[in-house]
């Protein structure tokens, strides 16, 4: 009786880890499958926040993924005592493209331009659509001055380059206006919106002498537009 009890507790020891096993291989597989949708999730995750930065009609970065991003850089320039460029890029005359070519040839205009200012960019800078015909690029690291070179060469590219329109290709032009923070300002009260201020001052101001040009803002020239010099 004895040794059959004994055998008996045995056979349910085994059976238990058995059992145990058994639990611990669905629990291995059901950890498996945490897992893989998990990582289902991470990769679902980044391409939503890839989409919803994105502009649809030109790939380009959108206004508010911009906006961030010119936050995020002035705060690092401000940090590191480094410069920063704001570049904003209006097309002259946009509405005729689209009176004469129509709304579906004039949104491939837009697309062929987005990917002009992508192929004009470095890589760590930020090339967006702020809307409708309005670009801009965002330039870690960059002064206001070096900036101007670089619009410059967007500008005269822009000009010469023939872009699909319909069944017609045609070129355009851009007015551009630059502000940033230099090494040499003192910026500490400069905020996002106030930078893209400027930069809009510049740029209409390009477009008020005749369109096709670069300016970069400047506190002498705007002293009288509602911002005190300095800030
Ligand atoms: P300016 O030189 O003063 O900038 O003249 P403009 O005609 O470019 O300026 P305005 O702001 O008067 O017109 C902008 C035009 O851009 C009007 C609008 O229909 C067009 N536009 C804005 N967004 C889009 C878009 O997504 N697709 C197309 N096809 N056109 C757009
Ligand atoms: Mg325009
Ligand atoms: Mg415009």
């Amino acid at each position: 009786d004895h040794e059959r009890r004994l055998i008996d507790e045995m056979f349910g020891v085994v059976r238990v880890a058995g059992e145990s096993e058994a639990r611990y291989g669905e629990l291995e597989q059901r950890m498996l499958s945490l897992q893989r949708e998990n990582l289902d999730l991470v990769v679902k995750n980044r391409m939503l926040s890839e989409v919803s930065s994105r502009d649809a009609l030109t790939g380009l970065y959108n206004r508010w993924f911009v906006i961030d991003k010119i936050d995020s850089e002035m705060n690092r320039a401000l940090r590191h005592g480094s410069p920063m460029s704001l570049l904003m890029l209006d097309i002259d005359h946009f509405k005729r493209v689209n009176d004469t070519w129509g709304h579906g040839a004039g949104d491939q205009v837009l697309q062929a331009i987005g990917k002009l200012l992508r192929d004009s960019c470095r890589v760590y800078d930020v090339p967006g659509r702020y809307g409708g015909e309005e670009f801009c690029i965002v330039l870690p690291e960059t002064k206001p001055g070096s900036t101007e070179v670089v619009a410059e060469r967007i500008r005269s590219r822009l000009e010469a380059t023939e872009l699909p329109c319909g069944d017609a290709r045609i070129t355009v032009t851009a007015s551009i206006g630059i502000a940033g923070m230099d090494t040499t300002e003192m910026n500490e009260l400069l905020s996002p919106a106030a930078l893209i201020d400027r930069a809009d001052q510049a740029l209409y101001s390009a477009k008020n002498h005749g369109r096709n040009r670069v300016e970069l803002w400047d506190h002498a020239l705007y002293q009288g537009t509602g911002e005190a010099p300095g800030h």
